[in-house]
């Protein structure tokens, strides 16, 4: 049985969320506290609960990840302009949610480096 997590609940549509792309392998939606104009989660639907949790196995998943968050960020127009990828990664990452996600960020120029 796959482990249940926040993101597969959401990706399950029991908890609702607003998507934006999903496919047989990942799913998009918006970050309910958006940390810019354009904050979209995009999450593998195989349960990683840290980057740091993946195996050689995963590497083209991995590789998918970030060419559907990719074309994910084209849909949402902010790909001429230029985003930022983010993965934490547990306590000191400020990783919340123990399910792989990518955070697509964009719309604004962002800071660096970060806080
Ligand atoms: P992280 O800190 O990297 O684990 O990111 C978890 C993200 O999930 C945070 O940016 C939260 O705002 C976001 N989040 C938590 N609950 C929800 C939800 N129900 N729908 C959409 N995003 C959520």
């Amino acid at each position: 049985m796959t482990e249940e997590t926040l993101f597969t609940k959401i990706i399950a549509g029991s908890i609702p969320s607003d998507k934006v792309y999903e496919d047989e392998e990942f799913c998009a939606f918006r970050d309910i506290n958006p940390a810019a104009p354009c904050h979209v989660l995009i999450v593998p639907k195989k349960v990683i609960p840290k980057i740091s949790d993946a195996q050689p196995e995963d590497a083209a998943l991995l590789g998918r990840l970030l060419l559907a968050a990719n074309k994910v960020a084209e849909q949402l127009g902010i790909a001429q302009d230029g985003y930022r990828y983010v993965i934490n990664c547990g306590e000191n990452g400020g990783q919340e949610v123990l399910h792989l996600h990518l955070h697509i960020l964009g719309g604004r120029r962002l800071s660096w480096p970060p806080g």
